[in-house]
């Protein structure tokens, strides 16, 4: 039988960080994922890696610190995925005053510490400034602050290929069935694994230790070890939240943080050069029974979003112009909270070590700060693994973030001059998506025939083929939707083309 020193439950991010901590700290790691990595929530997120401002006003300082702490680290650890942005915030009658929030974005850059990117300023929207130009008459100023956009599901991927890197097991469409303590081995875990292929039997391997990161299935994963079943457990509260994708409501790379009339903000980002991407709701919601069975946006989530925009903007945005919507489910640790906005967004780490193995089960947490919690639930393992190497992720890039010692930047205009002969459209999509990988992945690419077919919207054979080889895709979705985008680029025969491509080929690797 396998033996590990941990097994990780859930390929989320937070699940990948630590697979990837513990693995670069010498551990032998195997990571089970029920279904596609980044396939729940850590694919469904606003993809920002942000202090959170609005969290100032539950007063959570200690999470927004982290939180901005994580995103210098994340600016500099994956270059590739990350993107700084503006973000306008204009001030409207009846919604916070102008000295709240002039307070609480002081208070941001302040908790920011040593941070890279510039203070908020104040700014008017009276005098024909660009800023202004989408949003209706009548605006006089606002604020401009910064914040980080990044691409969620290939930080997740990213992670968990480095983990991967460092020696872990990583078994995509494995469900983790259940566990008890084996007391003839001084109380490892027996762990039952049940892969989504019927014709591949349960598999039983042994653990030092377990991390249960099954995101909104963290309860449920909890309830499957026999030990655990009579124990009080944490509760999480579940909460939806919705966005929706039209194409591009205004010029420019800037982002607008707008006030809602219940006091809610809602978020407009711009997304994929052509779109802009509006979110997200807070709806509390139950668990669906199997993990793979996706939340949807409600006809009213997306009404609301809708009509939050429209409040704003010169031209309203409706029903009619939506080519993508998205939902995902918030594991949050129920603090007993009754507003779904108001639940904490912080995480709490619930270690249990009765008689034997320990087994940490992770209850809520952001995007922001799945590189730190990893560091957090390593430290609460400690004990269990004296032999446990040093904390080396801050500093370490992930796949693709590393220059060699150069700039970045200089990285980046070589590789577009190197490759200055294929379309456009294919190496932007290659470096956003693979940074210095996308190097390799050209490697033995003279001519754009060497890419092999051309779907579209930038995907072509070659990294179609990478992702299914080397980035456990499995369905033309998993592609098309998760580790690019090209399924919002694509006409609706383009998209027929690559499934039909995926079903005579993609099976076969
Ligand atoms: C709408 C929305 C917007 C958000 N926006 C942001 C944002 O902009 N910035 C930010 O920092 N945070 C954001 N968040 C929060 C962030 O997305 C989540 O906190 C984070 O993704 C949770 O990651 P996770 O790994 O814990 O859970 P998940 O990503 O849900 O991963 C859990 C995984 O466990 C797997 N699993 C479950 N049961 C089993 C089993 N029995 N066996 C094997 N695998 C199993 C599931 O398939 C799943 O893939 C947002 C969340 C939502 C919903």
């Amino acid at each position: 039988m396998q033996a590990y020193d941990l097994l990780v439950v859930g390929g989320g991010i937070n699940g990948a960080a630590v697979a990837r901590d513990a693995a670069g700290r010498g551990l032998s790691v195997c990571l089970v994922e029920a279904g596609d990595p980044a396939g729940a929530t850590s694919g469904a997120s606003s993809k920002l890696i942000h202090g959170g401002l609005r969290y100032l006003e539950q007063y959570a300082f200690g999470l927004v610190r982290e939180s901005l702490r994580e995103r210098t680290i994340m600016l500099r650890i994956a270059p590739h995925l990350t993107r700084p942005c503006r973000f306008v915030l204009p001030l409207h009658k009846g919604m916070r005053p102008a000295w709240m929030v002039q307070l609480g974005l002081w208070l941001y850059d302040k908790l920011g510490g040593q941070d890279v990117l510039p203070d908020a300023t104040r700014i008017r929207l009276d005098d024909g400034s660009d800023w202004a130009a989408p949003l209706r008459p009548g605006f006089k100023e606002g604020f401009l602050y910064f914040d980080v956009q990044v691409d969620d599901a290939r930080l997740v991927i990213l992670t968990l290929r480095d983990a991967e890197a460092h020696g872990a097991d990583i078994l995509t469409r494995t469900r983790f069935l259940g566990a008890h303590r084996d007391t003839a081995q001084d109380g490892i875990w027996q762990c039952r694994l049940q892969p989504e292929d019927a014709t591949q039997a349960t598999q039983t391997v042994l653990a030092r230790a377990v991390v249960n990161a099954a995101g909104p299935w963290v309860s449920r994963v909890l309830d499957t070890f026999s030990e655990m079943r009579e124990q009080p457990q944490p509760g999480v509260q579940l909460v939806r939240g919705s966005h929706v994708v039209v194409p591009r409501c205004y010029a420019g790379e800037h982002a607008y943080t707008l006030q809602n009339e219940d006091g809610r903000v809602v978020f407009l980002l711009p997304f994929h050069e052509h779109w802009t991407l509006i979110g997200t709701t807070d709806v509390r919601t139950e668990l669906p029974d199997r993990a793979e069975d996706a939340p949807q946006a409600s006809i009213e989530e997306i009404n609301y979003l809708c009509h939050a925009a429209s409040r704003y903007l010169n031209h309203p945005v409706t029903e009619d112009q939506i080519a993508w919507t998205y939902a995902g489910l918030r594991p949050l640790y129920d603090d007993g909270k009754a507003n779904p906005s108001a639940v904490t967004r912080d995480y709490r780490l619930v270690l249990d070590k009765t008689d034997g193995a320990p087994l940490l089960s992770v209850f809520g947490g952001k995007l922001t700060t799945h590189r730190h919690l990893a560091e957090v639930v390593m430290d609460r393992l400690a004990p269990w693994f004296p032999h446990l190497g040093e904390t080396w992720t801050a500093d370490t890039p992930l796949p693709g973030g590393d220059s060699d010692g150069h700039d970045f930047s200089a990285a980046t205009a070589e590789f577009f001059q190197t490759h200055g002969n294929l379309p456009e459209a294919v190496t932007q999509g290659l470096w956003q998506r693979h940074g210095t990988l996308a190097f390799e992945l050209l490697e033995n690419v003279r001519a754009a025939a060497d890419l092999g077919q051309d779907f579209g919207a930038g995907l072509t054979e070659l990294e179609a083929l990478h992702f299914i080889r080397h980035e456990w895709a499995h369905s033309a979705d998993d592609i098309l939707w998760r580790r690019s985008k090209a399924g919002l680029m694509m006409s609706t025969e383009q998209r027929a083309r690559f499934i039909e491509w995926f079903q005579q080929h993609g099976r076969k690797q």
